[in-house]
């Protein structure tokens, strides 16, 4: 099987923890994911709500040259993707095409201009908030009912210019539908299940599911049981049928959420998802609907958004 995964935690694991990427004890290496016929993976660099300004700032910049340094050591195993045609030759060549992400946009530091910085280190998704209030906007956990601020607005516009996309995972309801407003292009919940079937602050209602797909956005699939509402294959299952009666088919993918959330120990990883693959046959779904939900989903709307980045 193939996977193309839009979300984990695992570089800033790394960076903290001194792993490496190529093998190690966290849900993700490269070892691993290499063992699928073909593997994308969105690297996000996650931004701890305790940190902001300047030193958010050079954390998040610290991490995504620590990104291409574990890359250039690994010249045959990952390429990180600039753009469409990058994308394409890791796949031919059978190495993992890694999308780099900004979890955060505290990361900002408040300044637009570090939208160009983050766009030549190969950032091509920023979440605009984790769970707290940050420059751009609040974070559903934050407990202010106000949405994005006029910093973020024009932040999601320098983006787009950039053809980086916002991400509103995370991000409180307020903030989604400004984001709804502003944003010119499709826009992704990179990891956010239904709150349709499990009420939870950091899921996403029926509403605003649509919304996401009425851009041409794409969603993903966590597989962590606070979002789940239960850690059984059964109700990602779940998730999964309630957005595809929303008609999601085209816009649904995983966002696993590797080494970002609990995950057990038992599940191994992300090797675990062959077997989330094999229960979701048993549920007699075909090979080609497996395959979007799996991977092309993200292969297309990847593909497309990154044909005109340089
Ligand atoms: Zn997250």
């Amino acid at each position: 099987m193939r996977l193309f995964d839009m979300h984990c935690d695992t570089l800033y694991e790394c960076a903290v923890g001194e792993h490496k990427l190529s093998e190690n004890s966290l849900g993700i290496d490269l070892k691993r994911g290499l063992e699928f016929d073909a593997w994308g993976q969105v690297f996000a660099v996650w931004m701890p709500d305790t940190l902001r300004g300047e030193a958010a700032r050079q954390q998040c910049r610290r991490t995504l040259e620590l990104a291409h340094t574990e890359a250039a050591n690994n010249p045959d195993k990952i390429a990180v993707i600039y753009n469409a045609k990058d994308l394409d030759s890791a796949f031919k060549s059978r190495r993992c095409a890694a999308i780099l992400a900004v979890e955060g946009g505290s990361a900002l530091g408040g300044r637009l201009d570090t939208i160009d910085i983050m766009y030549g280190l190969g950032v091509k998704i920023i979440t605009l908030t984790w769970n707290g209030a940050n420059e751009l906007g609040n974070g559903c956990l934050s407990g202010n009912k106000a949405g994005l601020t006029k910093f973020g607005k024009d932040a999601i516009r320098e983006m787009e210019s950039y053809n980086i996309i916002p991400d509103v995972s995370h991000l409180n309801e307020a903030g989604f539908w400004d984001v709804i407003q502003t944003a010119k292009k499709p826009i992704i919940a990179s990891h956010s299940v239904s709150a349709g079937v499990y009420r939870h602050p950091r899921n996403l209602t029926d509403e605003q599911f649509n919304a996401i797909v009425k851009t041409g956005g794409l969603v993903g699939i966590t597989i962590s049981c606070e979002q789940l509402g239960e850690q059984t294959f059964e109700c990602i299952y779940r998730h999964i049928e309630h957005y595809l009666s929303l008609d999601g088919y085209n816009n649904v993918a995983f966002g696993c959420d590797f080494d970002g959330t609990y995950i057990p120990y038992d599940w191994g990883g992300i090797q675990v998802m062959e077997r989330v693959y094999e229960y979701l046959q048993r549920k007699n779904y075909e090979e080609y609907l497996l395959d979007r939900l799996f991977f092309s989903n993200c292969y297309d709307f990847y593909h497309t958004a990154l044909t005109s980045a340089g």
